[in-house]
């Protein structure tokens, strides 16, 4: 495989650690393109500018130097020098990010970052347009899902192991906000690219995903 790995899908549907694993078994860059969003976020919070000022976002967006390298297997950045590590997963940048992704210049922006990248080598990349924005291109595209509880389920689960507060019912909440603006935004909204396999994840092991999108990209040649 010498090209890309498109892998769309909600919130918590599963995407990065398949997207991880396949980049791993095809000796691909694994990249989270969320977290490029969250880093803006992540920032914006850090800086205290309004969330919810897009012009306010864009002239600090403009200021920032986001710096992108290979490293372990990954696409890794930096924000002004800074690698921000776990700080892109808090609640507080949970909330924010999907208003920011929102704005136009923020994802023309982060596109751009995000196609540079193949000169970096083959890349397995997750997010909510990949395949049908960023590289619609790409014969190999993937939209994961899952029923919403199984969802709230896993990453609850996930949260707990990092002590987070929430309840199952909060995190489930906080979810369904962010994919419906996600998917209702105007520019470049989450939804299925038309030669996608979809692939609900439901009652799947992580192990099955994998082999399903491994079978397929085979089958693409
Ligand atoms: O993947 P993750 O849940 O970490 O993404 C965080 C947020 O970044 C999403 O809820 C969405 O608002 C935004 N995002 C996006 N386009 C992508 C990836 C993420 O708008 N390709």
């Amino acid at each position: 495989m010498n090209g890309i790995v498109a892998i769309d899908g909600p919130a918590a549907s599963g995407k990065s650690t398949v997207a991880r694993r396949v980049a791993l078994a095809l000796d691909a860059l694994y990249v989270d393109s969320g977290a490029v969003y969250r880093g803006i976020t992540w920032a914006a919070l850090e800086r205290g500018v309004d969330v919810y000022d897009s012009e306010a976002v864009m002239r600090m967006l403009g200021l920032l130097s986001m710096r992108f390298s290979a490293c372990d297997g990954a696409v890794g950045f930096t924000v002004d020098g800074a690698a921000p590590g776990n700080a892109i997963r808090t609640h507080a940048v949970n909330h924010a990010v999907s208003p920011i992704a929102a704005m136009p210049g923020v994802r023309i922006q982060v596109v751009t970052w995000l196609r540079e990248m193949v000169a970096l080598g083959p890349l397995v990349m997750e997010g909510r347009d990949i395949g049908t924005a960023v590289f619609p291109d790409t014969p190999h595209k993937f939209y994961l899902d899952a029923l919403p509880e199984e969802r709230a389920r896993r990453r609850h689960r996930e949260m707990a192991e990092s002590q987070s507060p929430l309840d199952e019912a909060a995190v489930g909440a906080s979810l369904k906000r962010r994919d419906l603006i996600d998917s209702s935004r105007k520019m470049d909204p989450l939804q299925v690219a038309p030669n996608a396999h979809r692939i609900d994840s439901t009652s799947m092991c992580a192990d099955d995903v994998v082999a399903a999108v491994l079978a397929a990209i085979e089958g693409e040649g």
